[in-house]
């Protein structure tokens, strides 16, 4: 046996033993978990800062968004009515007799969850794909990322306290570093890896879909990808508010020096005075931003060179550029415009360039913006600045944005997503590898179940989920009404 092997025959173990915990035992060890990572919040908040350089009050803050999602799952496993009960009992006098059928959501076993550069705590070694994976019963192997090593050993080290006072099995979570083209690549094609969880960029992403598909038996990847994430900026509100909403935007193209998913990086909008002065005022406040020194020195250079390719593209304009000069590894942030027809002729100006850059696509009327948003590819998210007379005049425009988009935001900045139950944090590709789940929010579970149905089974011999008594006291749906008594 290699040493995949051993891992993954070990988390197959422990998903044999884990799956058969109830809500409340799996509530409690992800709350345990919670509980070791705030104890240890000086130590990893300061490990993360020295291997990121992302600042304390931004570590701290993603600290406790981790906790609180470890929290938030514990809520909903204990609650139990996630597993999507349906019953459906007998008719013998039916022709033919209809059988006693029951259906819940099971989980499917050892996942295999990729952490992310960009965040080392909420979409890393205990973020939100081990949460929801931990809660649907699965057990995880992290394959930790590189750039934060010393920070993702150490939250597995708060985890496998949990794992010791929770008493789940030994190799309920495990954690490996290393090349993810050799020993991530490895876990992706073992046999018994049920699925992947990944957040980075499309060539990682789509690389190991591709090797997930061309296993013996398949699996699924839940990777989040690229994006640029469009902005529809209209007329009325740009004649209101162009100086706020310039102001808001640079912030937000800014945020973190551009290093999240969710960057504005393409502004659409139809040319008009209000736009011209749109443009003046986000270049007067991006002047004002001073670089800032990216994740790691790959992910720099990947900006730099994303930014330069842009820049050389032919009918660009660049707007502003930070009046600081950016020192060794600090990023430039820069906003840039084209006009549509030209953005239309050139696929480069639909690449993410990861990081504070923007980009502003002038368009000569309504149907050329509509033009535009219609030759963009998926997207985690899109957004209309516009007033009320704004959105009545153009609900065709919106229609089109939620075509595009897991999450569709009305007047704010697409930076900062809620951890909550009705939010997606997905997309049609390449935003993600499958645009019918999120994986940010409650529902993000459902990347690690199936439905099972159990038919003719007696009573005694169904999870409780399903039996007569509803002992659990979940809601079910019981010959199609939503009940929660017992039958
Ligand atoms: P990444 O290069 O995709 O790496 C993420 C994880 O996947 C790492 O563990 C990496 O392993 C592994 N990996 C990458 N390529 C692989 C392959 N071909 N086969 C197997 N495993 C592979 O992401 P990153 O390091 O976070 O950032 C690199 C670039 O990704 C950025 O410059 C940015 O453009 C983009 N990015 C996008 C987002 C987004 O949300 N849209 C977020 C972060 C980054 P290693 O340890 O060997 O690197």
């Amino acid at each position: 046996m290699n040493d995949m092997d051993i891992i993954m025959q070990n988390a197959r173990a422990a998903f044999d033993s884990y799956k058969t915990f109830s809500g409340i035992q799996k509530a409690s060890f992800l709350r345990k978990v919670a509980e070791e990572i705030e104890a240890a919040r000086e130590t990893l908040v300061n490990t993360a800062n020295e291997e990121t350089n992302l600042p304390l009050p931004r570590l701290n803050g993603e600290l406790t968004r981790t906790t609180n999602q470890l929290k938030l799952f514990a809520n909903l496993v204990e609650e139990g009515s996630w597993v999507e009960a349906a019953i459906d009992t007998a008719d013998k006098n039916r022709t033919p007799p209809k059988p006693d059928t029951r259906k819940m959501l099971l989980p499917v076993g050892p996942v295999v969850v990729f952490g992310a550069s960009n965040f080392p705590f909420a979409f890393s070694t205990a973020g939100g794909d081990t949460a929801s994976a931990l809660a649907s019963g699965s057990s995880v192997v992290i394959k930790g990322h590189s750039a934060h090593a010393k920070t993702s050993a150490l939250v597995f080290g708060a985890i496998q306290k949990a794992i010791e006072s929770a008493g789940v099995h030994k190799y309920t979570v495990q954690h490996v570093l290393g090349s993810g083209s050799t020993v991530g690549a490895a876990l992706v094609q073992h046999p018994l890896t049920a699925g992947v969880g990944f957040t980075g960029s499309f060539s990682g992403g789509k690389a190991l879909w591709d090797l997930a598909n061309k296993r013996e038996r398949p699996i699924p990847v839940f990777a989040e990808m690229s994006s640029i994430n469009p902005v529809v900026l209209l007329e009325d509100t740009l004649q209101k508010n162009a100086a706020a909403i310039a102001k808001s935007y640079a912030a937000s193209i800014t945020l973190g020096m551009g290093q999240f998913c969710t960057n504005p990086g393409l502004l659409l909008a139809v040319k008009s005075n209000a736009l011209n002065d749109f443009i003046v005022s986000l270049g007067k406040e991006i002047e004002q931003v001073l670089p800032q020194k990216m994740l790691h020195s790959g992910i720099h250079a990947s900006y730099s060179k994303g930014l330069e390719a842009a820049l050389i593209q032919k009918g660009i304009e660049k707007v502003a550029q930070s009046e600081k000069q950016p020192a060794v590894e600090e990023a430039f942030p820069t906003i840039a415009k084209v006009a549509a027809g030209i953005f239309m002729t050139n696929p480069h100006f639909r690449e993410e360039v990861f990081g504070p850059y923007s980009l502003v696509v002038v368009c000569d009327d309504k149907n050329q913006l509509k033009e535009v948003l219609s030759s963009l590819q998926g997207q985690l998210t899109t957004t209309v600045m516009g007033t009320d007379d704004d959105i009545r005049d153009n609900s065709d425009i919106i229609a089109l944005q939620t075509t595009l988009a897991g999450r569709i935001i009305l007047n704010d900045v697409p930076t900062g997503v809620e951890v909550c139950a009705s939010m997606v944090h997905g997309g049609p590709f390449p935003a993600t590898t499958d645009g019918r789940y999120t994986s940010v929010g409650s529902t993000a579970i459902k990347r690690w179940v199936r439905p099972v149905c159990f038919q003719g089974f007696k009573d005694d011999m169904l999870p409780d989920a399903l039996k007569d008594n509803n002992p659990l006291n979940i809601w079910r749906i019981v010959n199609n009404e939503w009940k929660k008594g017992s039958i």
